[in-house]
């Protein structure tokens, strides 16, 4: 007998943006490998009696190998287990979603994928950034920021991103982010291109910092950004508004009424 796989979204954090497909097919494993994108909101409602597994990472050290991870799903749908690989975001966008339907369907099973709520796009647009506007983008391109820019076999093609009139949105740039806003004016992009990095979208301790190609790096640096974040290049950062960030889930509220009550207190 074998069992069930599925590859399920969180989406990018807060029960709020949990489909309910994910939540059904989640309530009913028996195995949840996870990683902690999901957040804690969402990660504190894992079924007790299911075996949690946590893959993720910690400071660049990753608890099980991508190999790892893929046996022991292997393993447990052979055991007959229904057994649920959760990831942040969609697990199609640079989650290594792909990497492990390939291994299962080696294996001759069958996966079910659940969409999820991608943070590339949701992170920018809970802070009040569209990531395309009839005025300032009619394309939006998604890169990874894993790809150092100086190394001569990057996978990406900065000459033609910098070139690119649309909106830039790029997923784990945090540590690379210097060199890709180098690399970019460079490539001869205008460095007053206004840039947004928002920091743990959704969470209660969301930030959001705002600069230019210029003078992003050095503001980067300077508030100590860390990852996970989202980093948006264009001018729809133009309609970021610290002021009028529209409604979201709990989690974000919450973080917006700490941040009121913070600066009253200031
Ligand atoms: N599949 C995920 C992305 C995985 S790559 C998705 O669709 O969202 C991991 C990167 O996603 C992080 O380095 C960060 O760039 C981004 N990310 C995911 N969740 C985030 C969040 N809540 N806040 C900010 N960035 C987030």
């Amino acid at each position: 007998m074998t069992g069930k796989a599925y590859l399920v979204g969180s989406g990018p954090g807060g029960l709020g943006l949990l489909t309910m497909r994910a939540r059904e097919v989640i309530d009913e494993a028996d195995v949840v490998l996870y990683d902690q994108l999901p957040g804690e909101e969402v990660l504190s409602t894992l079924p007790e009696g299911a075996e949690l597994i946590d893959c993720g990472k910690y400071g660049g050290n990753h608890t099980l190998e991508q190999h790892e991870i893929e046996a022991l799903m292997v393993e447990r749908v052979r055991e007959g287990k229904t057994v649920v690989r959760l990831k942040g975001g969609d697990p199609f966008l640079f989650g290594r979603g792909g990497e492990e339907i390939e291994v299962l369907r080696e294996h001759g099973i069958q996966v079910e994928v659940v969409p999820g709520v991608t943070s590339a796009i949701a992170v920018p647009e809970m802070v009040g950034i569209p990531v395309t506007h009839r005025r300032y983008a009619s394309q939006v391109t998604f890169i990874t920021g894993h790809e150092d820019p100086t190394k001569p076999e990057s996978a990406l093609d900065w000459e033609v991103l910098a070139r690119l009139k649309g909106t830039l949105v790029v997923l784990m740039g945090v540590k690379n982010l210097p060199a890709i806003a180098a690399a970019l004016t460079e490539h001869g992009k205008d460095p007053q291109t206004p840039v947004a990095i928002i920091e743990r979208g959704l969470r209660p301790d969301q930030r959001v910092t705002v600069g230019t190609l210029a003078d992003i790096a050095g503001k980067a640096r300077a508030v100590g950004v860390r990852p996970p974040a989202v980093i948006v290049i264009g001018g729809v950062v133009n309609l970021y508004d610290e002021g009028s960030v529209p409604g979201g889930t709990r989690a974000s509220r919450e973080g917006r009424e700490d941040a009121k009550n913070k600066a009253g207190d200031r």
